[in-house]
C-alpha cells in the first residue's frame, strides 16, 4: 500500500513542516500537539485536497524523493550517498572572535544570510528566531536586515512550522532565502514545484545538517533541570560556548519570565542533553534518510572532527551546491572575514557519523521492524533489512527508539503534574538499559556486567550537535 499523507499523520510521522497547510491554503491545519511538536490534522478535509497535500509531504510516497529532487536541481554535480551532491566542501568559521562566540558553530550560516541580503540576492530571509509573543519560544520569522539576521543566530532545538510564515510571504512580490532542516527544505522544494509563484519567490535554500528534531519539551526539561519549571521559562539559549571545554561540550542558558538572573548549566550534565539518547525526538525522525539537506543549495553543520573539536569556539562543515553561494564564501575569505579550508567528502561524512548511522543502518532496522508488525512505512532510499547490524546492535537501535517515545509520553505527564521525577525516573532507567545494550553490542562484557550491578557511575557524554 502507498504510504501517503494519511498514513504519515495516522502513524504520528508528521514533522509539522506545514507544507500541506500551505498547499491547501489552510484547509489542513497544522497546530502544536500534546507532545510539543506541530502536527497536521486531516479529519473532514476533502479527499482531493488531501491528495494535493500528499505530493508536498516529505514523508509521503506521493512526493518525489531527495535523489529525484537533487538530480533536477544540481545536474552534473558529483554526488555521494552520504552528503549528496557537492560542488565544494569546506570547514570554516568567522574570524571575528565576538561574532564567532555569538554563533552556534562557526557562524557561517548567519554570515551567508547577511551576504545574501547585502548583495541584493534576496529581499528577505525566513529563519527561526526567538518568538516575541505567543506560547512558543521559537517561530519562523522574516528578516530583512543584517541586524535582524544577527539577532537570530544559534541553533533552535525546538519544533517549528513553516505554515504561517510561508502563507505570510506568498504573493508579496519579494524574494527570499529560507533556512531549514533537511525535511523542511525538501517540503519547500516540493511546494515550489507545485506552486510556481511561490517557487519564484524562494530563491535560496539554506540547509542545516540535522541529527534529529526536538519537541518543545527539550527546552522545558533543560530549564527544569536548571531550576526553572516549564510555565516559568522565558528564554533559552541552547548553545553557550565554554572556553574551558571542547566545542561539543557546551552549556545552555535559561531565563525565567520573572527577569531573575539567567542560569547556565552544562548540557552534558543533564538527563537528556546527550543527543545519542534521542530524547524528545518525534517519530518522523525515525523515518528520515537525509542528513545533509540534500536538496538545499548549501548546508551548514558543526565540523565534529577531532582536528576541530578541541577548539571551544566552534567550526562549520559546509557543503556547497551552488556557484553563486560558493563565490559569496570565497569573497568573504578574500576580505578576511572568514577562515575557509578544504574538507574532503569523507571528512564531511565522518563529522556526522552518528547521524548517518541513525539514518542508514538504524533506519533499515526500524523499517524492517515495522513491516514485520504489518505497519505502513514510507519508501525510503534505505532498504528494510535486519541483517545490516548484529542482534546486539539492533537492541541498541530499538532501545533508542523506545527512549524517544518514553521521553515524550512521560514528560507530558510530568509537566501536567508539575513533578519532574515522573519523567526523570523512567528516563534514567531507560538510559541505563541503553548503556547496557550498547556495552554488550561493543563486546564489553565485564563493563556490561558491572553496569547491570549498577556499580559504575554515569559516564559523562558530550552533547555534540
Ligand atoms: C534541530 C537541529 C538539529 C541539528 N543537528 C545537527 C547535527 O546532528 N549535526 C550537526 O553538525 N549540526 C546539526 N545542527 C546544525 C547546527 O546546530 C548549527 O545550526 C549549524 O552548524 C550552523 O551553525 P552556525 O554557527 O553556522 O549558525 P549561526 O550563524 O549561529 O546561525 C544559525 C541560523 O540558523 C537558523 N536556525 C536555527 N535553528 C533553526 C531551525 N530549527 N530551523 C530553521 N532555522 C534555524 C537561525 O535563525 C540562524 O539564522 C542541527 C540544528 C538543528 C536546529
Ligand atoms: S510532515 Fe509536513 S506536509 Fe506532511 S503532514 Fe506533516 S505538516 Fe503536513
Ligand atoms: S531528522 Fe530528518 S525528519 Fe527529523 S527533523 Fe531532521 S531532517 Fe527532519
Amino acid at each position: 500500500m502507498t504510504h501517503g499523507i494519511e498514513q504519515v499523520v495516522q502513524r504520528g510521522m508528521c514533522v509539522g513542516c506545514g507544507a500541506c497547510a500551505v498547499r491547501t491554503s489552510g484547509a489542513i491545519p497544522v497546530t502544536i500537539g500534546r507532545f510539543g511538536v506541530y502536527e497536521a490534522r486531516l479529519d473532514g478535509v476533502d479527499p482531493a485536497v488531501v491528495r494535493d497535500a500528499s505530493r508536498v509531504c516529505p514523508f509521503s510516497d506521493d512526493a518525489r524523493n531527495e535523489d529525484d529532487l537533487a538530480r533536477e536541481l544540481f545536474p552534473g554535480l558529483p554526488t555521494d550517498d552520504r552528503i549528496g551532491a557537492h560542488l565544494d566542501v569546506f570547514a570554516g568559521r568567522r574570524t571575528s572572535e565576538n561574532e564567532l562566540v555569538a554563533s552556534s558553530s562557526g557562524g557561517l550560516t548567519s554570515l551567508m544570510l547577511t551576504e545574501l541580503l547585502r548583495g541584493g540576492v534576496v529581499d528577505g530571509v525566513l529563519h527561526v528566531g526567538r518568538s516575541a509573543s505567543g506560547d512558543q519560544l521559537f517561530t519562523y520569522e522574516i528578516s530583512t536586515t543584517s541586524e535582524d539576521v544577527e539577532r537570530s543566530r544559534k541553533s533552535m532545538y525546538s519544533a517549528t512550522t513553516l505554515a504561517d510564515v510561508v502563507a505570510e510571504i506568498r504573493g508579496d512580490g519579494r524574494t527570499y532565502a529560507v533556512v531549514g532542516l533537511p525535511c523542511f527544505i525538501k517540503a519547500l522544494r516540493l511546494l515550489a514545484h507545485e506552486m510556481p509563484g511561490l517557487g519564484e519567490q524562494l530563491r535560496v535554500y539554506v540547509g542545516l545538517v540535522c541529527g534529529h528534531l526536538k519537541s518543545s519539551f527539550f527546552a522545558e526539561s533543560l530549564a527544569w533541570q536548571a531550576g526553572v519549571p516549564p510555565h516559568e521559562l522565558g528564554r533559552i539559549d541552547f548553545r553557550v560556548k565554554n572556553p574551558e571545554r571542547s566545542s561539543g561540550d557546551y552549556d545552555y542558558e535559561v531565563a525565567a519570565r520573572d527577569g531573575a538572573e539567567p542560569r547556565v548549566r552544562r548540557t552534558s550534565s543533564t538527563i537528556d542533553g546527550p543527543w545519542e539518547y534521542g530524547a524528545f525526538q518525534p517519530e518522523a525522525c525515525n523515518f528520515c534518510d537525509d542528513v545533509f539537506a540534500e536538496s538545499a543549495d548549501v548546508v551548514f553543520a558543526d565540523a565534529w572532527l577531532p582536528q576541530y573539536k578541541a577548539d571551544w569556539r566552534g567550526m562549520n562543515a559546509v557543503v556547497v551546491r551552488d556557484e553563486r553561494l560558493r563565490e559569496l564564501l570565497l569573497a568573504a575569505r578574500r576580505r578576511g572575514e572568514i577562515h575557509l579550508e578544504a574538507l574532503s567528502v569523507d571528512e564531511a561524512a565522518r563529522s556526522q557519523a552518528g547521524g548517518l548511522r541513525h539514518r542508514r543502518t538504524g533506519l533499515a532496522v526500524r523499517l524492517a521492524d515495522d513491516m514485520r508488525r504489518g505497519l505502513s512505512v514510507p519508501t525510503k532510499r534505505v532498504a528494510p533489512d535486519l541483517r545490516v547490524v548484529t542482534r546486539r546492535r539492533a537492541a541498541v537501535i530499538r532501545q533508542r527508539r523506545r527512549m524517544s517515545q518514553l521521553s515524550l509520553e512521560t514528560f507530558a505527564i510530568a509537566r501536567q503534574a508539575g513533578d519532574f521525577e515522573l519523567y526523570a525516573a523512567p528516563m534514567r532507567r531507560a538510559i541505563q538499559r541503553y548503556r547496557l545494550f550498547e556495552a554488550a553490542s561493543l563486546g564489553l562484557r565485564p563493563f556490561a556486567r558491572a553496569l547491570r550491578r549498577r556499580i559504575l557511575p554515569a559516564r559523562r557524554r558530550p552533547a555534540d550537535q
